[in-house]
């Protein structure tokens, strides 16, 4: 059976007339990102919250329209409301933006602007934000390959060469800075709207985490996150910053593709294992970065080798060295291997990055090196211009 797309979810959903009864409701830019998993769709739809009850119609019309489609089980679409930025209503968070995860069954509203753009067609194009000099994102073709914990320490290694540094924690698939950096709570509104991140190690910390209940399906945090990222990055009183660290959800997809267009990203560090099929995955990110017009700035091998602590002999478990061999094909540069230890895993899990926690260690070591790499390839981006945010449409 050929695999469900977009396109064709789109195109039932172009038969679908609005509430002016003559435009559909995707040229009306009210349908927000799809989500489609094997035979599930899922999506929403932007309407007046005034009208949310009479046009219950128009959602059923949408859910049977994609339902025809051959290779469809199930669909869910949920009427969102079209807030007014800054508008409080019905919020009982004073209006704070990003608001908690909603339950179970409710999604929170896609970006119009977004839903917009790509029903439409236009493109998008990610603006700056103020405070923030730099962005880059940390990024993974597959999960489980050390991405979180490369970012984490990649940010405290930043701070240790004198930056301020935030982290934004976008993994929506299992946001976990907040257990690596050992940060609980929630994050408090300064002024209704925008909220103040949390700080640890002196990073200063945005999550999904601390925005999401744990248990939230999987299938609602898509058009969640695609949300919540915008104002995630927005709507936070970051400060001065030198740069922010954007952890990215693992993988290539649709989900991977907005957020590199929403972010105006100045570089992505890919990390990888050495394993063949993680380069394969992690090639997959490298283009994707390509494709969206930002530099990648380098490849991380990440449980490189064992080394071992009582023997001290070094066994290269997943056949150490594919990283540096694969960045030397594509032409980008290689920003070091950190081995497998058994260290940095339970530090991880206690919320005590191994930068901080055990300074003159070689891992600790790894990471600065690689902070200053990194930092030194940005320095030299924004001497050479500014560069154009990136713009791409997604198909
Ligand atoms: P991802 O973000 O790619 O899913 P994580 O950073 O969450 O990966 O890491 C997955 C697991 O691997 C975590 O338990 C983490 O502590 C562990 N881990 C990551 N890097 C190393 C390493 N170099 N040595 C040992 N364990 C590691």
């Amino acid at each position: 059976m050929t695999e469900l797309t977009r396109e064709q979810v789109l195109g039932q959903l172009k038969k679908v007339k609005g509430p002016d009864l003559e435009s559909n409701i995707v040229d009306l830019g009210m349908v927000s990102e799809i989500f489609i998993n094997g035979g599930e769709v899922a999506f929403a739809v932007t309407v007046d919250a005034d009208r949310a009850q009479e046009l219950e119609p128009m959602r059923e019309a949408a859910a049977q329209a994609v339902e025809r489609l051959d290779g469809v089980d199930k669909v869910m679409v949920a009427l969102t409301a079209d807030r007014a930025a800054g508008s409080s209503a019905g919020s009982s968070n004073g209006g704070a933006a990003p608001r908690r995860g909603p339950p179970p069954g409710e999604m929170a509203p896609p970006p119009p602007m977004q839903a917009k753009a790509q029903a439409q067609g236009e493109q998008a194009r990610a603006a700056g934000v103020p405070g923030v000099q730099s962005i880059i994102a940390v990024a993974s073709g597959k999960g489980g390959v050390g991405k979180s914990t490369t970012a984490a320490n990649l940010a405290l290694g930043l701070s240790a060469i004198g930056l301020n540094v935030g982290v934004l924690d976008a993994d929506i698939y299992g946001p976990s800075m907040p257990r690596l950096l050992g940060i609980t709570g929630r994050p408090q509104a300064v002024d209704g709207r925008i909220l103040n991140p949390l700080e640890g190690y002196g990073l200063k910390v945005m999550s999904m985490g601390f925005l999401v209940e744990e248990d939230t399906p999987m299938i609602w945090r898509g058009p969640m996150v695609m949300s919540a990222l915008s104002q995630m990055l927005r709507e936070v009183a970051w400060g001065e910053l030198d740069i922010l660290v954007v952890d990215m959800p693992p993988g290539t997809g649709d989900a991977q593709l907005t957020m590199a267009q929403q972010v105006p990203l100045a570089g992505a560090v890919i990390v990888s294992t050495p394993q063949d099929l993680a380069l394969i995955d992690a090639r997959k990110g490298l283009n994707m970065f390509r494709k969206v017009d930002v530099p990648v700035l380098g490849i991380v091998e990440n449980m490189s080798y064992f080394s071992c602590p009582k023997c001290g002999e070094r066994s290269e478990i997943f056949g150490h060295g594919g990283a540096r061999v694969e960045a030397e094909k594509l032409g980008v540069p290689f920003l070091g291997e950190v081995p497998l230890d058994m260290e940095v895993r339970l530090r991880s899990d206690q919320g005590q990055p191994i930068v901080v926690s055990v300074p003159d260690s070689l891992h600790a070591n790894i990471y600065r090196t690689m902070a200053s790499d990194v930092w030194k390839q940005i320095e030299e981006g924004s001497s050479a211009g500014v560069r154009e945010a990136p713009s791409i449409v997604i198909e």
